[in-house]
């Protein structure tokens, strides 16, 4: 993506508590070229039967990168939302910790999966969610997500791998 897209995401100091830099990529969300560029990049940096999205943020990008690859979309979420039947995970996060689930039946076996997120920072939630995904019966053919906190190392979390950024800091 070219630099006029990047300056779309903005930092907010001290969200949601202070200390945090957070990333904010709704001005980049709300531009057309912007939002397409995004998609179109993601949708091609992997081959991929089903599009995985995180909750909440996760979802925006990776079911638009679902329909143009032609691609099932599965929604992962925080606990207690799902509906039918689900396999759950549970990791820490700076304080406290998080469960997130998948329905035990959104795979087939052996389908190729594709996790996407907007930030990949310390690396718990996508760590959690390839275990997830592994555990329902279907392989990880990668992590892509928009922006790579690289100074937070998520990707020791993620040994065996693949993640792909659309940019780093
Ligand atoms: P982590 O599990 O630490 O890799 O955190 C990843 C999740 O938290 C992602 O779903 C992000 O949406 C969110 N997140 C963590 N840190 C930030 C940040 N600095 N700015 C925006 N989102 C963040």
């Amino acid at each position: 993506m070219n630099e006029r897209t990047l300056d779309l995401i903005r930092d907010v100091q001290d969200y949601p508590q202070p200390g945090v830099l957070f990333k904010d990529i709704t001005p980049l969300l709300g531009d057309p070229d912007g939002f397409a560029a995004m998609v179109d990049e993601i949708a091609g940096l992997f081959e991929a039967d089903k599009i995985v999205g995180i909750e909440a943020r996760g979802f925006i990008l990776a079911a638009p990168v679902a329909y143009k690859a032609r691609a099932g979309f599965v929604p992962v979420r925080k606990k207690g939302k799902l509906p039918a039947e689900t396999l759950e995970e549970s990791y820490d996060l700076e304080y406290g910790s998080a469960t997130i689930e998948v329905h035990r039946d959104a795979f087939a076996p052996g389908d190729r999966v594709l996790i996407v997120d907007d930030v990949l920072a310390t690396g718990g939630t996508a760590a959690a969610t390839v275990e997830l995904v592994r555990r329902a019966g279907a392989d990880v053919v990668g992590v892509a997500v928009l922006m790579e906190l690289a100074f937070l190392e998520g990707r020791a979390r993620l040994p065996g791998v693949e993640v792909r950024a659309l940019l780093t800091v």
